[in-house]
């Protein structure tokens, strides 16, 4: 999932080899055929065997394993996030069911989050009761007006989806539900008019993904939208939510590269290289460690581990990847050393740096774009480089004091 995912940069910040997130891929199946879809369209084919949804003696088995980690390890807060596939096509009479086993199972013994990421389309008033009646924050899939949206998110007629989302979130403003969106980045599309767009539908939170390619498949795209087809579209959206008065939406990436520049950690896993714990679990129990990194290629996701046999404490011990990746975060890339923004960005979001050659060893794909947006909100801070160090280091001495 890219994981982040708007709401995946809202679960508990992560405490390297202690605290997992767990994302149950409940659904293997989706109702859209969006082109850009990292599980159906970037060469990874594992879906086609996986059941349509997870069953619940499956569902039971992942609720223990969760359980012996927690025990294990002293964790005492969870986050469960029902993902897919598109989870909403699991009806509702199952979801209330899965929520209900999840809070029977867990609530006694964490505090616990229950999220769910969907494409929206089928959110209705009996999904609206039934994430009231759970506490499920949602988050909605949307990539901008109407235009805009449809010309990926279409179904598998080729229709568009946006009338539906805007529906759904309409409906949900209307129950006094917070709505965060997920957009992936339309290369060519007008960021301000893109930002201004979710701040008009009322959103509370909105997080822009950069699209997922790696360094093997990324040519095409610069062909076609030039040398920094993100930051073209991120500055002027950057611009129209600092300078328009609706500061009050959260953009995810604009939050946390603004907290980094100004000595801060990001909680977001677009920059910043800190390993957020994610764990996910397939519908035929497969454990894998970072869903997107099917981006690399068939099967790069799987661990060959699955919640039947085995506890979420093994997947270190797989290799030195999944180790680092999960649980305590990897190497910077060696072509990262020496930028002024190696400390901030560091190298960016994980499956971005894949190349065939150099496996995880570069920066990041989109290091272009980040620089340029880096750039740009440290002119609009008043925050050099420089200066970010020396409030890291600063920040980092009250810290160590403090803990001494
Ligand atoms: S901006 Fe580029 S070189 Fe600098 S840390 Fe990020 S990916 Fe690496």
């Amino acid at each position: 999932m890219a994981v982040p995912q708007p709401e995946l940069s809202t679960l508990h910040r992560s405490t390297p080899a202690t605290t997992l997130q767990i994302v149950l891929k409940v659904a293997s199946r989706c109702n859209l055929n969006c082109s850009y879809c990292y599980v159906y369209h970037k060469g990874d084919l594992t879906w086609q065997r996986r059941p349509h949804f997870m069953a619940d003696d499956l569902l039971q088995v992942t609720l223990e394993r969760v359980k012996r980690w927690c025990h294990q390890q002293g964790q005492r807060r969870v986050s469960l996030l029902f993902h897919g596939g598109e989870p909403l096509l699991a009806g509702v009479e199952r979801f209330d069911r899965w929520c209900r086993m999840i809070r029977s199972a867990l609530s006694d013994i964490v505090d616990l989050t229950l999220i769910v990421q969907t494409n929206g389309t089928l959110i209705d008033e009996g999904w609206i009761t039934t994430f009231r009646a759970h506490h499920v924050q949602v988050g909605i899939s949307m990539d901008g007006p109407e235009a805009v949206h449809d010309r990926e998110r279409v179904d598998h007629a080729g229709r568009g989806s946006y009338q539906r989302v805007a529906a759904a979130i309409a409906q949900m403003r209307a129950a006094a539900m917070p709505v965060s969106i997920l957009c992936v980045l339309p290369f060519g599309a007008d960021g301000a008019q893109l930002q201004r767009h979710f701040a008009a539908l009322g959103a509370n939170r909105v997080s822009y993904l950069l699209p997922d390619f790696t360094h093997d498949t990324i040519a095409e795209i610069r062909q076609r939208y030039g040398p920094t087809p993100c930051a073209d579209l991120l500055i002027p959206a950057f611009d129209a939510w600092w300078q328009e008065g609706t500061l009050d939406l959260l953009v995810e990436p604009f939050v946390n590269m603004t907290r980094v520049i100004l000595g801060g950690e990001s909680a977001l896993d677009m920059i910043g290289n800190r390993p957020f714990g994610f764990v996910f679990v397939e519908s035929d129990g497969a454990i894998e460690g970072l869903d997107v990194l099917r981006v690399c290629g068939h099967g790069s996701a799987g661990t060959g581990l699955n919640v039947f046999q085995h506890d979420f404490h093994q997947i270190a011990e797989l290799s030195q990847l999944h180790h680092q990746a999960i649980f305590t975060g990897m190497p910077l890339p060696q072509g990262c050393a020496g930028c002024a923004e190696a400390t901030t960005c560091a190298g960016g979001y994980l499956p971005h740096r894949w190349s065939q050659v150099r496996g995880f060893d570069n920066p990041s794909v989109w290091c272009a774009d980040l620089l340029r947006l880096f750039d740009h909100i440290r002119n609009r801070l008043g925050v050099t480089a420089e200066e970010t160090s020396l409030r890291r280091q600063v920040l980092a001495e009250m810290v160590t004091n403090t803990l001494t």
